[in-house]
């Protein structure tokens, strides 16, 4: 069978990767079919910046959980002595390059290919689908494999902000004008430090609704739960209340409010899914910025940047929200009301930097092949519009609520599904999950194995 692979960015390698090592080579084949140049990077890892360091550790990113050496291994490598310990975070950038180099070894299996071009649209049809390219080529494939991730189109898109991955953003800025980051979270920590790496001394207000900061990462001793533990399907009070419980009780054996958070991590996607509508709904609207800045975390040493930066004065946190904003010459007039205040204030900033986060919304996407999918009713957004709306076994569901046999959605796409499936850690299972179904009733054949030891491991 022939798989297409739409998305070339970190998700669409790692399942690439993770079919490539189950492939029988007498009758099967992949596409990764990807616009860009480079693969592997995607939104996350293209960053040449040094200081936008992953949030996850070393021994947590393999692309393969069932050998979590992989990326240690391929680290050692490249770096020889240097290569730092499993339990460090290093750049974006060189893990861009780890995945970069898996997508060249796997491409270098015969049976994997890359075509450079966008997907613009599938059809499904009895046998097959038929995947419309930008080229203006059409590809049959007996399984499309949708990893398009994330879509950059602006949140705030009605005031005049730049997005933080533009790479006009700071042009022309002076290195001592006021720049307003909107949104608190790790995009908003990655921008100020490549603000001050850019040699900007002028003033940084981070404004957000509540003004929380992502919590940093700590060696919290690891601890895990049974799902006999958890209460599946209790109310979200209930939920929270058990959670600060467990914390309390892990911090009074020594440990820390992390090692709880972490020993629910494998277990949070069948928590999203014992959950109701109501109960998604009332998460998002109450607990999700509580639950993101404690399961996001930042490296101890970017919060050690961060907080210079707030101790020399020049980055203040605001809590509140913008009234209006509007263009004044160069210069953005923003009038803010902080949380609790009862009148605004008016302040002008050389540039507002959106860092809300990304569109998550598939109404409002700008990717012309989710746009197609959802106009023909083949894809539809889940009941909450956060996502679309993906089957447990991955398979999209159309607007009759049909599970398609033949379109997959992995990684962000899914994520109104099981909710925790956008970081390596979960997005490499579901890769090898999807990998499993995809081609089960079929060992990896004799055949298959020599295959991948010949292209070297
Ligand atoms: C700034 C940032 C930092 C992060 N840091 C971490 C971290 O430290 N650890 C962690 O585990 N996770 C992190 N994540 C989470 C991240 O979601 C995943 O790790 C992963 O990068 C998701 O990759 P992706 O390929 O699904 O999406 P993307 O990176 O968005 O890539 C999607 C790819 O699909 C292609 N594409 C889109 N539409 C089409 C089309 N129609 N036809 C063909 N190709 C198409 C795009 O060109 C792109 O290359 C981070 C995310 C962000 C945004």
């Amino acid at each position: 069978m022939r798989f297409a692979i739409v998305g070339g960015g970190a998700t669409g390698i790692l399942a690439a990767a993770h079919l490539a090592r189950r492939l029988d080579p007498a009758n099967d084949e992949v596409a990764v079919i990807e616009p860009g140049e480079t693969l592997g990077r995607g939104l996350a890892y293209a960053t040449d910046d040094p200081r936008h360091l992953l949030n996850v550790r070393v021994a947590n990113m393999s692309a393969f959980a069932d050998e979590p050496d992989h990326l240690y291994a391929w680290l050692r490598a490249r770096c020889g002595a240097d290569a730092t310990s499993p339990f460090s975070f290093i750049s974006r950038g060189l893990y861009g390059d780890y995945v970069a180099d898996l997508a060249e070894h796997t491409l270098s299996n015969r049976l994997v290919r890359r075509e450079r071009a966008r997907c613009l649209d599938i059809e499904e049809r009895a046998d097959d689908v038929r995947l419309a390219l930008s080229t203006g080529e059409s590809l049959a494939a007996g399984v499309a494999i949708l990893a398009t991730g994330h879509d950059a189109k602006p949140t705030l898109g009605d005031l005049p902000a730049e997005q933080p991955w533009s790479a006009g953003a700071l042009e022309g800025v002076s290195p001592d004008a006021p720049i307003l980051i909107l949104g608190s979270g790790l995009t908003m920590v990655d921008m100020a430090l490549s603000l001050e790496r850019r040699g900007q001394r002028g003033p940084i207000v981070v404004l957000s609704r509540r003004g929380l900061l992502s919590a940093a990462h700590r060696p919290a001793p690891p601890r895990s739960l049974s799902a006999s533990e958890i209460p599946f399907g209790a109310e979200l009070s209930q939920l929270l209340a058990w959670l600060r419980r467990l914390a309390a009780r892990f911090t009074a054996e020594g440990a820390d409010w992390r090692s709880a958070v972490d020993a629910l991590r494998p277990h949070t996607q069948r928590l999203w899914g014992a959950m109701s509508l109501e109960q998604r709904r009332r998460f998002l609207r109450h607990a999700r910025v509580y639950w993101d800045v404690h399961r996001h975390r930042m490296a101890p040493q970017i919060e050690a940047a961060l907080r210079a930066l707030v101790d020399s004065g020049q980055l203040t946190f605001v809590a509140g929200r913008v009234v209006v904003a509007r263009r004044n010459g160069e210069d953005v007039e923003v009038e803010i009301l902080r949380r609790g205040a009862g009148a605004a204030e008016a302040r002008r900033f050389a540039r507002i930097i959106d860092c809300t986060g990304l569109c998550e919304q598939p109404l409002k996407s700008a990717n012309p092949l989710l746009r197609a999918l959802l106009k023909r009713g083949a894809a539809r957004p889940d009941a909450l519009g956060i996502g679309f709306d993906v089957a447990p076994d991955l398979g999209l569901v159309g607007a009759d609520g049909i599970v398609s046999r033949r379109i997959k959605a992995i990684g962000p796409l899914a994520r109104a599904a099981f909710w925790e499936c956008i970081a390596i850690p979960d997005i490499r299972l579901q890769c090898a999950a999807l990998a499993d179904a995809l081609t089960k009733a079929r060992a990896p054949s004799a055949a298959a194995r020599r295959l991948e030891a010949s292209a070297g491991s």
